[in-house]
């Protein structure tokens, strides 16, 4: 039988807690935290930074240029704690979670260039294990033979609300019509692209957290792993 890797994946779309969860995890099992939304956000960000228009003639040659030259680089989160990210020696970590940074992210990673070469560092980064994989294809793409696959969900009206109350959090007021307007959208354009769409593994366990509070599922996932373990 293959051997399996000690890597956690935790997909599924966006705010259905992944997060949170991945995060509280990795605390409680001594794991690193890899959160690769950032990865995608940072170089959207570097993207609208210079200016690129990948709608035009020359873009995907300019997207591959800016992509050779890329400096980013990640600190990985100890122990449950937030995956920082550096743009060229900037810290970019809080410019990179804003909504609008979330939609140019969701462009940005149906190009093939991009996915290449983030998939490369993610697997770089993860593959010693004792990791915490977060994002759209841990599970499918990524680290396909990682031992514990999870696919977290919640309905888009929950998945909004938690949104919200996070986004305020953090001092940013959106209203609620349009941020559930935002989730369905980028669910709409994660599941439907033809590279890496968001899709739980065929092994993945498959989690609707709507009616579950962040310690139920974090009990329900460390049950999971710890029997796996046995
Ligand atoms: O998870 P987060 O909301 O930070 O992700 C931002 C966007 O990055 C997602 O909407 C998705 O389009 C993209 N993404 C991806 N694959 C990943 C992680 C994120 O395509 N593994």
């Amino acid at each position: 039988m293959v051997e399996r890797k000690n890597i956690i994946t935790i997909d599924g779309p966006s705010g259905a807690g992944k997060s949170t969860i991945s995060k509280l995890l990795a605390a409680k099992l001594h794991y690193t935290y890899l959160d690769t939304g950032a990865m995608y956000r940072a170089v959207g960000l570097q993207v609208e930074r210079s200016g690129l228009d990948l709608e035009a003639e020359n873009g995907r040659e300019k997207l591959v240029k800016l992509l050779d030259i890329l400096d980013m680089t990640l600190a990985p989160g100890e122990e449950g704690r937030e995956t920082r990210v550096f743009l060229h020696g900037e810290d970019v970590s809080d410019a990179i979670r804003t909504p609008e940074m979330a939609m140019v992210a969701s462009r940005v990673s149906a190009e093939p260039e991009v996915r290449k070469k983030l998939t490369e560092m993610q697997r770089a980064l993860g593959n010693k294990g004792a990791i915490v994989a977060e994002g759209r294809d841990m599970g499918t793409i990524v680290f396909p033979d990682a031992k514990y696959k999870f696919f977290l969900d919640a309905t888009p009206p929950e998945r909004a609300q938690r949104r919200q109350k996070q986004l305020l959090e953090q001092g940013q007021r959106l209203e609620y019509e349009e941020l559930l307007a935002q989730i369905r959208k980028r669910d709409r354009d994660d599941s439907s692209r033809s590279l890496a769409p968001l899709k739980p593994a065929p092994d993945a366990v498959v989690i609707d957290s709507s009616q579950m509070s962040i310690d139920e599922v974090v009990s329900f996932l460390l049950k999971a792993v710890h029997e796996k373990q046995k």
